[in-house]
């Protein structure tokens, strides 16, 4: 158990790359670029002491990055971050089709202008439409 080569657990790793358990696959993935960035940059050092250093480093960040990408902490955080990702996109599309059906074309400028003020914003005129006139509009 006391070996050194001994693999980290992902809580380890997570804690190492400065992450939380709870951080999305993106986050993680950041922070493990950036740190393979350095090291890359470290191997072509002219210093050998230097190059070995980074291979080694290397080699342990592909590690941990494998541990917490095989742990049940990320991939409970891709889930999460997957329906996250899906609830918003769903909550802009509904945004999206509450403010289409509730716009009108002023009958006098010709502007599209908020349905719920009765009035034109650009030019006051009334753009009081029927049910109709918006469905006919809008398909
Ligand atoms: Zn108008």
């Amino acid at each position: 158990m006391s070996d050194s080569t001994e693999k980290k657990g992902a809580v380890e790793c997570y804690k190492e790359l400065g992450l939380l358990l709870s951080d999305p696959p993106p986050e993680v993935e950041k922070a493990f670029n950036k740190l393979k960035r350095d090291y890359a940059k470290a191997k072509r050092s002219d210093d050998p002491e230097t190059r070995n250093s980074a291979i080694e480093k290397l080699q342990h960040l592909e590690e941990m990055y494998t541990t917490i990408t095989f742990s049940i902490a990320y991939k409970d955080s891709a889930r999460q971050y997957e329906k996250r990702q899906e609830e918003e996109r769903i909550a802009r599309q509904k945004k999206l089709e509450e403010e289409n059906s509730t716009k009108v074309i002023c009958p006098n400028c010709g502007k599209i202008s908020p349905a719920s003020f009765n009035v034109c914003i650009f030019c006051s005129k009334s753009i009081k439409t029927s049910l109709l006139d918006k469905l006919m509009f809008w398909k």
